[in-house]
């Protein structure tokens, strides 16, 4: 999508090989007209695929993930991170280890929301080594809903998340996959429109 990698040259910033920072639109500051055209290429590439819920994971995944769920006109269910006031029974959980932060998280969400009838899009908003992603799936495997698919704003492909997921017969599609990081270069997978290097 060139729009967000054309976003990603001009705002992100790799703190290092591995972590890309993109505070100043996705993950801190939003830009809504972005994620509005986030969401409409979300649901291009998931055309057909008779989606009931979106689901993510808090927070960076919510504003993605509510933009997919406006187009598809689908609720959007986000797992919670963290226990909950008012969220305490019937809860489907599972363990995320969080590649950036390096801590364990059980993430939950109620069942009352995911049945076992619903076709489920997951949405997050980075893929590194596919934890998140993998919670997410595992938490609709629990209840028997189906995974038709997992969106991903930016894919750092050259982490071990996207080729797994796909060897494992998930649709992932990535809107911006990164080949690599350096600090100061941001380099993408050559896809249609050809490699963009970032000095
Ligand atoms: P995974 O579970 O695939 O290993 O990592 C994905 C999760 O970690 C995402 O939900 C995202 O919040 C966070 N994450 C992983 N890599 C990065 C990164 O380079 N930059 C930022 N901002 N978040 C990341």
């Amino acid at each position: 999508m060139q729009l967000l990698k054309e976003k990603i040259l001009s705002e992100g910033q790799a703190l290092s090989k591995d972590i890309l920072k993109v505070d100043s639109f996705l993950n801190h500051q939003m830009d809504p007209v972005l994620m509005k055209e986030i969401g409409k290429e979300f649901v291009k590439r998931f055309a057909h695929k008779e989606i009931t819920k979106v689901l993510t994971i808090e927070s960076s995944g919510i504003g993605p993930g509510l933009m997919a769920a406006l187009e598809l006109d689908v609720p959007l269910i986000f797992a919670r991170k963290r226990k909950s006031l008012t969220l305490t029974e019937g809860l489907v959980t599972a363990s995320v280890h969080s590649f950036t932060k390096k801590e364990t998280n059980t993430i939950s969400v109620s069942d009352k929301y995911i049945k076992a009838r619903d076709k489920v899009l997951i949405i997050d908003d980075f893929l590194a080594v596919g934890q998140a992603a993998r919670g997410l799936a595992d938490i609709c495997k629990q209840v028997g809903a189906e995974v038709v698919g997992i969106g991903i704003v930016i894919e750092k492909a050259f982490q071990s998340g996207g080729k797994d997921l796909r060897d494992q017969g998930f649709q992932v599609e990535s809107l911006a996959r990164i080949k690599e990081l350096n600090v100061g270069q941001i380099t993408f997978i050559e896809e249609r429109e050809g490699a963009i290097v970032h000095v």
